[in-house]
């Protein structure tokens, strides 16, 4: 048992959820009436605060604006026909947080305020959890550089925070997938595994590249050679190859260790398949497909759960899938949210109770 934390918390004056249609949300836009707030300063984390959801007065000269420290996580909470809230694995998001901050040169947030502070925020703006099927609630939590000091090297000063947005379905249609063979993503050595905030940024490129010629997303492809598969945009990818479910390896650091991605694993198994976890070439994605062996392809995350691929092109290749009759993904997509949404047993033990 940890102790209970000091978390100070001042409430709204009047919640802005009257206002809103928790019926038709577009995702990430509005967020709920709180947010914790906590500063790392001389070696320490204090002024942990929860209060009304408001604008943060910074410098100019604030390092994360300029070098880039910066990381955060996605999380869902979801509330079940009983009324009562949930979190989707909060703790792994917790462990990967702070591989983050590790590999961005940043403090360790400890456990008792990432998850105590976010049980406590969620507690407060329960309200805000969408019931309708489909949609949940997004805790987002994040830290950066806080110092006023223009140089490159690792501030002194961080914040840590986390702010609720309600939210409907992310994408909900068959995504069209352009093949990235220019741009990369991640590097060995490099950052791919962490949630740092430049990697959006840097992906931003290439993706409205791909959405000018029509498609909504890239295929990520290996660095050096671009002949192996990563990510679809901030998605895993797995590829039902024959009986086998095929989603490539974490071992070069590349590849973001999704929650999702652990969990559809889990589920897979579950139906029967056989996972390989390894690398997986487009020259083989094109054989099976041509072999009539190409049964599914989706992305997994947070954000949008299981996102079906209609569509892959590679270079004047195109690959189409007809979506509607898969088995698969939609499976998974649904046990997934039964489990969230308490229809199913939660026998892992993924829904942590607010
Ligand atoms: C967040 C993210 C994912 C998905 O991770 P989840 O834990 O399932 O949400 C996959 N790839 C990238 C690049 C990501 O940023």
């Amino acid at each position: 048992m940890i102790a209970a934390m000091d978390i100070s918390i001042t409430k709204a004056e009047r919640s802005k959820l009257q206002e809103l249609n928790l019926d038709n949300l577009p995702f990430g836009r509005y967020f709920s009436d709180h947010m914790l707030e906590a500063d790392y300063e001389d070696g320490e984390w204090k002024n942990v605060e929860i209060k009304p959801y408001q604008p943060l007065l910074m410098s100019p000269s604030m390092a994360a604006l300029h070098y880039g420290q910066a990381i955060f996580e996605g999380i869902k909470a979801y509330k079940n026909s009983n009324g009562n809230a949930f979190i989707f694995r909060p703790l792994d998001n917790y462990k990967r947080f702070n591989i983050s901050a590790e590999r961005m040169q940043m403090p360790a947030v400890p456990e008792e305020l990432f998850m105590e502070g976010m049980r406590q925020l969620v507690a407060l703006d329960r309200n805000w959890i969408p019931s309708r099927e489909d949609h949940s609630l997004y805790i987002r939590p994040f830290m950066f550089s806080s110092d006023e000091v223009i140089g490159v090297r690792p501030s002194e000063t961080y914040k840590f925070m986390i702010i609720l947005s309600p939210s409907g379905p992310y994408y909900n249609m068959p995504m069209r997938i352009y093949v990235e063979e220019k741009y990369v993503r991640a590097v060995p050595g490099g950052v791919g595994y962490v949630k740092a905030a430049g990697n959006y940024g840097a992906a931003m490129f290439a993706t409205a590249a791909a959405k000018k010629l029509g498609y909504d997303q890239v295929l990520w492809m290996d660095a050096f050679e671009h002949k192996y598969v990563q990510e679809i945009g901030t998605m895993n990818v797995f590829f039902i190859i024959g009986d086998k479910a095929i989603t490539p390896d974490l071992e070069q650091g590349t590849i973001l260790d999704g929650v999702t991605r652990q969990s559809t694993i889990t589920l897979l198994k579950e139906i029967g398949l056989t996972i390989e976890e390894r690398p997986l070439s487009i020259e083989a994605i094109i054989e099976a497909y041509k072999a009539g062996t190409l049964h599914e392809v989706f992305g997994t995350g947070t954000a949008a759960t299981i996102s079906m691929i209609k569509e892959l092109r590679y270079k004047d290749y195109v690959m189409q899938f007809d979506v509607d009759s898969w088995k698969t993904a939609p499976t998974v997509k649904k046990w997934l949210a039964d489990i969230r949404e308490g229809r199913r047993e939660d026998k892992y033990n993924w829904m942590q109770k607010v």
